[in-house]
């Protein structure tokens, strides 16, 4: 604990004034172990916290969990090496928000086209799942995030927990914006949050979302940004 401490000082990351992410944020304890134990684990893997990825000022900002251990903590970018990338990428490329569908690791030349994406949490969770309180100390890079686009956005959530860190992130009740796949939530005339299911290995092996059903989403994120709609 002291260590943290410590370490939150020297980086001053309390202070976190306008970051999206730091690279060397220690402020939850179990993250922090867990990815310490990881990089001595593998040591070849990026085992930090994982950065957005993608434009900025996008019209479209993607919101995931939390990387994957094999994925996103070993490559260091969103998505990438996770089965769950196969998947989203092969769709932001069917829609237009970039120039390939592979993504395979930071040097294979992905560039995303007026899209960003994040993660509600930017560390590795043990089992994949972050605690609440994990949710609300890495909520201050998601509103930094959200802060720094422009006057009309689509968010696109993926999952429930994706979801709520955003209403957090906007200080909105979750009453309010109930989670349902394909749920579109008017926030005001130019800026909405889009829901899917997360399009992780488990939910597309039980088929609860199919490559149909995604696309359908990321055609909605388009018409969306095209129109009158924003
Ligand atoms: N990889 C990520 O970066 N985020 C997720 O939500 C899942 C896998």
């Amino acid at each position: 604990m002291a260590l943290h401490t410590d370490q939150n000082q020297r980086f001053n990351i309390n202070m976190t004034k306008n970051l999206t992410y730091n690279a060397h944020c220690v402020l939850c304890p179990r993250l922090a172990e867990h990815l310490q134990n990881v990089r001595t684990i593998y040591p070849d893997y990026h085992g930090l916290p994982v950065a957005s990825f993608g434009a900025t000022k996008p019209e479209l900002l993607i919101v995931g969990l939390a990387p994957g251990m094999h994925g996103a903590n070993a490559t260091g970018r969103p998505f990438t090496g996770d089965h769950a990338g196969i998947l989203l990428y092969k769709a932001l490329h069917k829609y237009g928000f970039s120039n390939q569908e592979e993504a395979i690791d930071p040097k294979d030349g992905l560039k995303l086209n007026n899209c960003r994406i994040t993660n509600a949490v930017k560390c590795l969770p043990p089992e994949n799942k972050p605690i609440g309180s994990e949710i609300s100390t890495c909520n201050r890079y998601l509103r930094n995030e959200i802060d720094g686009l422009g006057e009309k956005f689509v968010i696109l959530t993926l999952g429930g927990i994706a979801h709520k860190a955003v209403l957090m992130a906007l200080s909105l009740k979750n009453k309010d914006y109930k989670f349902g796949h394909a749920a579109l939530h008017k926030l005001d005339d130019k800026k909405w949050l889009l829901n899917s299911y997360h399009c992780s290995r488990y939910n597309t092996q039980t088929r609860r979302l199919t490559e149909p059903m995604f696309f359908k989403i990321l055609d909605k994120a388009h018409e969306i940004i095209d129109s009158t709609y924003c």
